[in-house]
């Protein structure tokens, strides 16, 4: 069987055809227009999913399934897209409007960051795992839990966004628009914002030369640490306890058997190693609980479209 996985962006509709091993076998995209509406996207995704499976080759007998995923909030159970991010869709039918426009496979749709730690699960670095929670550090603060072989959505799966969890009182503003989350902590656009303060109070720092000459970007920050700079140092610990904080929370509540990092950032060694020795101090009833592996997410570019795979083979049957 092959299983059809479409990553739906802000800037390209991705789609990746795979085999039960997880091996991509055909990759398309398109790029989405800036203000296109909401339907004619839809169209848009119908024919890619056409097209993938014509160009491939594959009798149409031989897909097991269509599973996409959305960065943003999805009822998965009643097929409903209710918002997404940079993408004109508003409380839209996605599976209900697919089917209108030709494609009979069953179609399965998740929030992006689900669809992530699934693919984890099935072929990546939790792979076999049936207890997994990944984070995905980017401008946001993605989650997906799975717990006992089962994805975590909550009521109609509008939960497992730990982003939002509130760690501080009156806090730093979250991308929600809110204060105190742990997006607005530990997200790769937090890490920046805290290197920015950190460099007007330090301006002698080797980090704010660095920034000013190769731009603030991530990378930087790790690189002056690795060199040595005090203030990119410090930075990082900061960050990786802000990170941990929430981890911490997060493996109390659901004590898996990975703890995944996705995102950009997430392939520093200066994250990983400190992470893990931050949870392993810190988690509850750590001298006699079995250890939680902490690791970066496999899979990295083609993430999406082999999560929202995942996602079409989830829905036949659990891990
Ligand atoms: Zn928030």
């Amino acid at each position: 069987m092959y299983y059809v996985g479409i990553d739906v962006g802000g800037m390209s509709l991705k789609a990746g055809l795979i085999d039960e091993n997880g091996n991509i076998v055909k990759k398309m995209s398109v790029k989405t227009v800036p203000g296109r509406k909401g339907e004619l996207i839809v169209g848009d995704l119908a024919t890619l999913i056409k097209d993938i499976i014509k160009e491939a080759g594959i009798d149409e007998k031989e897909v097991g399934g269509v599973g996409m995923g959305f960065p943003g909030s999805v009822w998965d159970e009643k097929g409903i897209v209710r918002y997404c991010c940079n993408i004109d869709f508003v409380n839209i039918p996605m599976v209900k409007l697919l089917k209108e426009n030709g494609i009979n496979y069953p179609i399965y749709i998740s929030n992006d960051a689900n669809c992530a730690v699934l693919g984890e699960a099935y072929f990546g670095a939790a792979k076999g795992a049936k207890n997994v929670v990944l984070i995905t550090l980017g401008t946001g603060l993605g989650t997906g839990i799975i717990v006992d072989g089962r994805l975590l959505t909550g009521n109609k799966s509008a939960g497992s966004e730990c982003g939002h969890m509130q760690i501080n009182i009156g806090g730093a503003i979250c991308g929600c628009g809110k204060k105190g989350h742990y997006e607005a902590y530990a997200s790769a656009t937090a890490l920046l914002r805290q290197a920015k303060d950190a460099c007007e109070k330090h301006p002698e720092s080797m980090l704010n030369e660095e920034f000013k000459k190769k731009g603030y970007e991530g990378y930087v920050i790790f690189e002056c640490a690795k060199a040595g700079d005090e203030t990119a140092k410090k930075v990082v610990a900061k960050y990786i306890k802000y990170i941990g904080m929430g981890a911490v929370s997060l493996c109390n509540i659901f004590f898996p058997e990975y703890f995944l990092v996705g995102g950009g950032i997430a392939n520093n060694s200066e994250i990983i190693a400190p992470l893990q020795r931050y949870i392993s101090r810190n988690i509850y009833g750590s001298k006699y609980n079995p250890k939680i592996k902490v690791l970066a997410a496999k899979h990295l570019n083609d993430a999406g479209i082999i999560g929202a795979a995942c996602l079409a083979i989830h829905g036949s049957s659990a891990l």
